[in-house]
């Protein structure tokens, strides 16, 4: 089967380790680098290798003697310039090694590199890397497909006084002369590789834990994931041994795009989640759970995302329930079913990009993954569990990660495995029920498994007391976490008048709050009530901000009216600049924006 979103071979020669010798540039921002890549044949007669690049400068392709090789670089595809080019290698029988010299693009996608002024010690520049899905080939010459694994090290040279930490094996202080060794001994695909490199410090959390931030907020970062350790003892007792040694956490710059990413050993996490009070790590738990669906089990291809995220979104609660309880971790499964419900809504309950299985194969696979793979995908296996028991799907998840470790795996494989080892030995529990309308059928099938939430009813009777005439101060909202306060504010009525919201905000602070989960939900509503005392705050949200999950619900909400589209333009005019790649790529085409306009 080939990866519809590469162009190399590795059914004919794939690659088994990657030796990178790189010098970062600040001040060309670009990396000059040497990749050597030793060989695995899978025909005697093979007499090339394919590898996947986009906006590499090659300057020499070699074996391992030393000798040249012969190369070419192919064009890009007809409307697919976010594929890159193939560069082919010519082989000879002889060659164990390709070992390829090259500069990346200053505007390399997958590279954000900050100026000191957007740290927040502004001491040091930072750079950092995003590989997922496909934009490893914009730092790395690589067969980048999740279905190619090898093991790596690194030699990596970077200015003095600064931190570089990857996908393995890291320091925990700055050497002096900014030199850095890294090994990676476990087999990882393309998408893992990471680079972050900045002022940063470290301070351990527990046995194998520890988290990474800027110096100035290391001790915050530290405090708000103390559970980390907790999180995973319990992770290891549920599916089992953690596969990768250390788990540490670094906590990166605000424009960060996502919420986390896996990158084994070192998940890297958007500062959105330090919240100041311990409210918001299930994002840890869910880059954890990673440790084995997506890291260990990985997807074959990208239309197989749901097997990583899915599993991952499932087994994040799971962790959750156990370090907090099952009261907290039904709130977080009612508030993936509901943006599961918006996003079918927003899709349309029969489009295909509903479906478990996605069709990608002609799109860039960024703008096919929704949270589909993700809220579906956990409400299936959660379908699974409620029909044959939490014991034997356990026994079941458990003996599915450790049989295909350090293996791709894609839907039709799984689906089999599935029948084989849950459905076939509890055929009567599974009666009526149809797995294929999850995996290949849009919308959310009848049968999805309903979740009641203790705490978010208490929410809706201080929202009906609200309704009743109850000023804000005096509604019972003492120890509510986040999730409730999400709950409240998404609950709030459409019809909502300028003057109640300015009493809510006298009450609760929503306006100008240091809690970006709350601060984007309350926005949102601002937004659409015109509820204008918070638009000063909400300009200062999006240019402080890069999270994608952020940005994409205020500036839709912005651009449904002329004033507000001119409000969004003007907005991220400013912003665009420090915002990464990734989410640059989906408000260009959310707002129309032209190249031109800059
Ligand atoms: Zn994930």
């Amino acid at each position: 089967m080939r990866d519809p979103h590469s162009f190399s071979r590795p059914d004919q020669v794939s690659v088994s380790h990657l030796d990178w010798l790189a010098y970062v540039d600040f001040g060309t921002t670009t990396l000059t680098a040497n990749a050597t890549w030793t060989l695995d044949k899978h025909s005697d007669r093979a007499s090339q290798v394919i590898f996947d690049m986009n906006g590499l400068h090659i300057t020499s392709v070699v074996d391992q003697d030393g000798d040249t090789l012969e190369y070419s670089l192919g064009i890009a595809m007809e409307g697919r310039p976010y594929l890159g080019i193939p560069l082919s290698v010519e082989i000879r029988e002889n060659t164990q090694k390709v070992s390829i010299g090259y500069t990346t693009s200053p505007n390399a996608a997958a590279l954000q590199w900050l100026t000191a002024e957007q740290t927040r010690d502004k001491k040091y520049p930072f750079l950092f890397t995003q590989s997922q899905a496909i934009l490893a080939r914009t730092w790395i010459p690589c067969q980048d497909g999740p279905g190619v694994r090898f093991t790596y090290e690194a030699q990596v040279e970077v200015p003095p006084g600064m931190l570089a930490l990857m996908s393995a094996e890291n320091p925990q202080h700055i050497s002096e002369d900014g030199s850095y060794h890294f090994k990676m001994e476990q087999r990882i695909p393309s998408y893992l590789m990471a680079l972050a490199v900045g002022d940063i410090a470290y301070k351990p959390i527990g046995r194998n834990t520890g988290v990474y931030a800027e110096p100035s907020y290391v001790d915050a970062c530290a405090w708000e994931l103390a559970d980390m350790q907790d999180m995973l003892d319990q992770a290891e007792g549920l599916y089992g041994e953690y596969a990768w040694g250390r788990y540490d956490v670094i906590v990166l710059p605000p424009s960060f795009p996502f919420g986390g990413m896996e990158n084994p050993r070192l998940t890297f996490a958007t500062p959105t989640i330090i919240a100041g009070d311990r409210s918001l790590t299930a994002l840890v738990a869910h880059e954890l759970a990673h440790s084995w669906s997506g890291n260990l089990v990985t997807n074959a291809n990208w239309n197989d995302f749901w097997l990583n995220e899915g599993f991952t979104v499932y087994f994040e609660n799971r962790i959750m329930e156990k370090v907090y309880g099952k009261d907290y971790a039904d709130m977080l499964k009612v508030l993936e079913y509901n943006d599961l419900s918006a996003t079918v809504e927003e899709f349309g309950k029969s489009s295909s990009d509903t479906h478990l299985k996605l069709e990608l194969s002609d799109r860039d696979p960024d703008d096919g993954m929704s949270d589909i793979a993700y809220n579906k995908g956990a409400y299936f296996l959660r379908l699974l569990e409620q029909t044959v028991g939490r014991e034997k799907f356990d026994v079941f998840l458990h003996t599915y990660f450790q049989s295909h470790a350090f293996e791709v795996m894609d839907t039709e494989t799984f689906v089999a495995y599935l029948q084989e080892h849950l459905i076939e030995p509890n055929k009567a529990a599974f009666e009526g029920i149809d797995i294929n309308a999850w995996i290949y059928g849009p919308g959310i099938p009848d049968n999805c498994p309903v979740v009641v939430s203790e705490r978010f009813n208490l929410v809706d009777s201080a929202l009906a007391a609200w309704k009743n005439g109850t000023p804000p101060a005096e509604l019972n909202t003492k120890d509510w976490s986040t999730h409730e306060w999400l709950r409240f504010i998404k609950s709030l009525p459409d019809e909502i008048t300028a003057d109640q919201m300015t009493a809510l905000d006298q009450a609760f602070s929503f306006t100008g709050t240091g809690n970006c989960e709350v601060a984007d939900v309350w926005y949102e509503l601002a937004l659409h009530r015109q509820y204008e005392p918070a638009y000063p705050a909400i300009d200062t949200f999006l240019c402080a901000v890069g999270r994608r999950k952020f940005l994409t619900p205020l500036y839709k909400a912005m651009i449904g009216t002329e004033s507000g589209k001119a409000m969004a333009m003007d907005i991220y005019k400013r912003a665009r600049p420090t915002y990464h790649y990734v989410a640059v790529n989906t408000l260009d085409a959310m707002l129309g924006w032209d190249q031109e306009e800059r």
